[in-house]
């Protein structure tokens, strides 16, 4: 088997057909060397049905696996690439904003060049919004900044990998799970494509902000013990000022008699240092919930039913 293509499918109903009849057009005569891996994410639209007609009716070896729940992406690129049998494995979404025709330009790229290990594709040009484009520049300057793995601006999921990329891949079963950020860590030598991005055809994104942040804290915990350390040094500073601060107060009363200024400035002060206390239980805590997310080793998905033909 030459390709794998794992396919994350969450409430992609109208997709799955277009998206199917435009990778056999692309793929052309790979396709018979090619098995798709459909990642069924609990979906609750009719996306599981239409798996099972497209199985049903299709000459290409096609296997589509169905979680029990709604588990996310991160889990469903897992369970696809513990799924695949091929020498390479792409990764690309259902809802066609990302055209299968790059997967070939990756396959040519990887196959006449054997010093790469992978292709990941990245947008040349991004569709969004200013202020989106200004977090997620900043998100990138601080993850690149605190963690030893170097996170590539543009880059997506969309990429192909070889066989040994997959085997690490699958070599960290962590719980906490952080493509960007495992893609970069497991290392090797990536060739960075540019691509375009399309409109999806169908149905709405599963991001917004809110989920888009939370997705950044957690990649930045995965990955960079530095906000802890930066706590420490925080809190030792503003111990070295209250030192500084208590010294000048004492010189002051005793030297110049002068009395202790201010209830305006003790309520600020024990509000800024309150901040502070909270907001460093808010890192430790961060890392104890994952702590505590790994040590109860709960699988990362869990399979309902797997349909697959024999081609
Ligand atoms: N997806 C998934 N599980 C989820 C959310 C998304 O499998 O919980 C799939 C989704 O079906 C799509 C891909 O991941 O194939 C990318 O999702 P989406 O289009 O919502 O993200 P965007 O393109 O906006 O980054
Ligand atoms: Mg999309």
């Amino acid at each position: 088997m030459l390709l794998s293509v794992v396919v994350p499918c969450y409430n992609e109903e109208k997709n799955i057909r277009p998206f199917y009849d435009k990778v056999v057009t692309e793929l052309g005569d790979i396709i018979h060397d090619t098995e798709l891996i459909f990642v069924n994410d609990g979906s609750r639209d009719k996306t599981a049905d239409e798996l099972k007609k497209l199985i049903g009716q299709t000459q290409c070896k096609i296997k589509a696996i169905s979680f029990s729940r709604n588990f996310g992406k991160e889990a469903a690129l897992y369970a696809g690439f513990e799924n695949a049998a091929g020498e390479y494995t792409a990764v690309i979404d259902a809802d066609l904003q990302q055209n299968p025709k790059y997967i070939i330009q990756m396959l040519e790229i990887i196959k006449n060049n054997p010093e790469y290990d992978g292709v990941a594709a990245y947008q040349s040009l991004r569709h969004e919004s200013k202020t989106l484009s200004f977090f997620k520049n900043c998100f990138y300057k601080l993850i690149n900044k605190i963690t030893e793995v170097e996170f590539y601006r543009s880059a997506s999921d969309f990429r192909i990998l070889s066989r040994k990329m997959v085997d690490a891949v699958l070599s960290m079963p962590e719980k906490c799970r952080f493509s960007k950020g495992i893609f970069s860590w497991i290392g090797f030598n990536v060739y960075y494509m540019p691509y375009e991005v399309e409109s999806r055809l169908s149905g709405t994104s599963k991001w917004n902000f809110w989920k888009l942040t939370a997705y950044a804290v957690n990649g930045i915990v995965a990955f960079s013990d530095k906000p802890l350390i930066i706590s420490s040094i925080l809190g030792f500073l503003l111990f070295a000022v209250a030192i500084i601060l208590m010294l000048i107060v004492i010189i002051k009363t005793l030297i110049f008699g002068d009395p202790v200024s201010g209830f305006p400035t003790l309520a600020s002060l024990i509000l800024f240092l309150s901040g502070i206390q909270l907001l460093c239980i808010g890192i430790i805590g961060q890392y104890l919930a994952k702590i505590y997310t790994e040590s109860k080793s709960r699988p990362v998905y869990i399979v309902k039913d797997i349909l697959e033909n024999n081609k």
